[in-house]
């Protein structure tokens, strides 16, 4: 049979070895299957012309037909641009060229027509098309050209001339060697019940459409499919999981628990704490393994729903353990619960990468025979190196980054997994979850504890300082302390270090009364950790700090948390760091500083920020405006197969009715031995293959 997927891209009319290289590297295209994958990203009706009359600047791509009237050359440096006039019989438009004007004015002639093709964008009132394509419009057949497919590119294809046209070409000459079908990749029963295209005419669809319909029917399948492959591998995982350990059985609430209950519990639980609570016990009482996510806004009170979970394990005989990203948060939980155990016989150890030599040893040695009952750490607490005499449950702080594969090493400790809950302060649109998380159980805390007053979020523009630091002031005088947050990028963490820097030199001339302290991620660990303490401790009154503060730092007395440069977080990036005040009963302020230029997108950022507390809804807008791919976390928290049409942000519909498919077929067949799904299998089984920590656990 034609296999595409053993043909070389480089063997491809017009391809050739220095295009194939560019193309391997940049879009990771090897075979001519790679390619008939790489999907086009718009499409382009090109069987219509319009008139210049009739163009308004909300109009897509368009095609006029007309002369070039006049060219001029208008501004200097980086304004510098070429304008032609292009009439047709109904009026003039501007041509506009930034680069290349040189090559254009040479290539095109004043009197010739044209057929000019473009976006139409406004700019000073004025209706242009900047950087049309032109095309001579001699021989053209209009109603031949229908919807154009267009690639996206990046510069190095482009300077190795591989555009988008150039793109087309090499795709149709592979949809025209396509003579047979190519082999299926669902089941007939799924393509007949659910009414979908084949795959060849789908392949064939999605880049030369027939016409919207086609193209809509094409996307339609393939998306059907790759959102189904996501929950059918999620759920016959989950399945496969379910049939091959079972959990402990956690049967009684004793002494640990109630004790803590009556007598340690500095307040009422909340509804929302009560239910989730009953949630957990159910599972680990059900003989099941439980693997449950419990999602929970920063503030919600997600610890002492992690402790009462861990007494019920203590309450049976087990051992539990916690673990949080990172020293910092690992220490906090380690204080919060030695607090609220007070009075308690409950060992409580804590192991992070700083703990060494005898400590560390009696640590080990306390695990081993069960001595210590609750263990808090970092990452380290999964290393080899630690073994426990019963561990019971595992909880997973702030963890967006534990997917699936990380969940199965740790599975892979004992010989019958521990229960697991993931805690997560970001929230998660549901379509999000379902794909990352799909294997798990979902607890939501969706109630805040009584007397929180809702944080007032401000967007200021950082020209107004004097306001700013009056208000700052006038919060210290009060007794209360303030975060003040820089961005830190990677890419530019020299300039970003500079920023911080400059602005705690300016922060001390300004407040010469107060103390203030400074943290950022090139600290080493124990001066960070000084620096943090100083301001937890209430000796700072200001922190001037990069994001290492996002996650989970409690210091209710923080009631300001100032966002430098705010423009350059992504939502759920402000979200969090505003979470970081508001923690006590006072009013509490987030203010969020950024220049005058501001994107669409930056500005809907903000606005969401200032209209909404709401954790759920940030997460719903966060994911419309950056996709899911860009998502924090998502790349590496186990998103199983990348999805090159499917959108989570827009096909949360289609995503729940193929789970729901997905879901029947592996009751149907848990042991996947039907005929019926032997393709079913077999095609997960190849995608499976091209993910590295889907290969580990299959
Ligand atoms: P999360 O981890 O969900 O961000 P925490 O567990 O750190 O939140 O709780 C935030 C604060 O709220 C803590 O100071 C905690 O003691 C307090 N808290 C938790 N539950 C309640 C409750 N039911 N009533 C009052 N305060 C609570
Ligand atoms: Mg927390």
């Amino acid at each position: 049979m034609f296999d595409l997927t053993t043909r070389d891209i480089k063997y491809l009319t017009g391809v050739g070895p220095q295009k194939a290289a560019v193309l391997n590297k940049e879009l990771k295209i090897f075979s001519l299957y790679d390619l008939l994958y790489y999907f086009p990203y718009k499409y382009v009706d090109r069987s219509r012309i319009y008139s210049i009359n009739e163009i308004d600047g909300s109009m897509p791509y368009i095609q006029l037909k007309g002369k070039i009237l006049d060219f001029e050359t208008i501004g200097e440096g980086r304004t510098r641009r070429l304008v032609a006039s292009f009439g047709d019989d109904t009026g003039v438009i501007d041509l506009v060229w930034f680069q290349g004007i040189k090559f254009i004015r040479g290539k095109y002639k004043i009197g010739e027509e044209y057929l000019v093709f473009g976006k139409p964008n406004v700019f000073n009132g004025r209706i242009n098309l900047p950087h049309p394509d032109m095309e001579d419009p001699a021989g053209m057949v209009l109603s031949n050209m229908g919807l154009r497919p267009y690639y996206g590119t990046t510069d190095k294809m482009k300077s190795n001339f591989l555009n988008s046209n150039v793109i087309e070409k090499m795709m149709a000459t592979v949809v025209q060697q396509i003579q047979e079908p190519l082999p299926e990749t669902l089941p007939p029963y799924i393509i007949t019940g659910h009414h979908l295209m084949s795959l060849t005419d789908a392949l064939k669809n999605i880049h030369f459409p027939a016409n919207p319909d086609m193209l809509r029917k094409a996307e339609y399948r393939i998306k059907f499919e790759e959102l189904f492959y996501t929950q059918l591998n999620i759920l016959r995982y989950s399945k496969d999981h379910q049939l091959r350990y079972r959990g402990y059985v956690f049967e009684n609430v004793g002494d640990f628990f109630n004790t803590f209950y009556h007598r340690n519990l500095p307040f009422e639980l909340t509804g929302a704490q009560k239910r989730v609570i009953k949630e957990i016990r159910q599972d680990v009482g059900s003989g099941r393994q439980m693997n449950r996510l419990l999602q929970g806004d920063v503030g919600s009170g997600k610890t002492l729903v992690a402790l009462m979970s861990m007494l019920i394990a203590l309450d049976n005989g087990y051992q539990a353990c916690i673990m949080a990203p990172t020293e910092i948060l690992a220490n906090q939980h380690y204080e919060t619960i030695s607090k609220l155990l007070s009075g308690m016989n409950v060992r409580v150890e804590l192991l992070t990468g700083s703990v060494k030599g005898a400590k560390r040893k009696s640590i080990h040695a306390g695990l081993m025979t069960g001595d210590v009952k609750i263990l808090i750490g970092t990452h380290a607490v999964i290393e080899d190196t630690v073994n426990f005499s019963s561990l019971g449950l595992v909880i997973i702080d702030e963890q967006h980054r534990f997917g699936v594969a990380q969940r199965a090493r740790l599975w892979s400790k004992n010989v019958q997994p521990p229960h697991v809950l993931v805690m997560t302060a970001t929230p998660i649109p549901r379509t999000l979850a379902m794909t990352l998380y799909g294997d798990l159980d979902v607890s939501v805390i969706d109630e805040l504890p009584p007397g929180r007053k809702p944080i007032t979020t401000i967007h200021q523009f950082d020209n107004r300082r004097e306001g700013l630091y009056r208000s700052i002031r006038k919060q210290i005088e009060e007794g209360r302390q303030i975060y003040i947050v820089y961005p830190l990028i990677k890419e530019s963490e020299k300039i970003d270090l500079k920023d911080l820097e400059e602005g705690f030199v300016q922060i001390c001339k300004e407040f010469p009364e107060y103390t203030v302290c400074k943290v950022h991620g090139k600290m080493k660990a124990a001066e960070k950790d000084g620096q943090m303490q100083r301001f937890v401790c209430g000796e700072a009154q200001i922190m001037v700090a990069t994001t290492v503060i996002e996650v989970g730092v409690n210091v209710p007395n923080a009631s300001v948390m100032v966002i430098e440069n705010a423009e350059r977080f992504g939502l759920s990036q402000l979200h969090q760091l505003r979470g970081r005040v508001g923690r006590g009963a006072d009013q509490s302020y987030c203010i969020l500083v950024t220049g005058y230029k501001l994107t669409e997108d930056v500005r809907k950022r903000l606005e969401t920020m200032v209209r909404t507390n709401d954790g759920f809804e940030i997460a719903e807008v966060d994911l419309k405006l950056r996709g899911p791919g860009e998502l924090e976390g998502t790349q590496q928290s186990g998103m199983a197969f990348s999805l090159k049409i499917a959108n989570l942000a827009k096909d949360g519909q289609l995503l729940q009715y193929v789970r729901d498919i997905a879901q029947q077929i592996v009751n149907r067949d848990p042991e996947a031995t039907l005929p019926e799904n032997e393709i079913l299998w077999k095609q997960l089984k190849n995608l499976r293959k091209t993910d590295i920590g889907w290969a580990a656990i299959s």
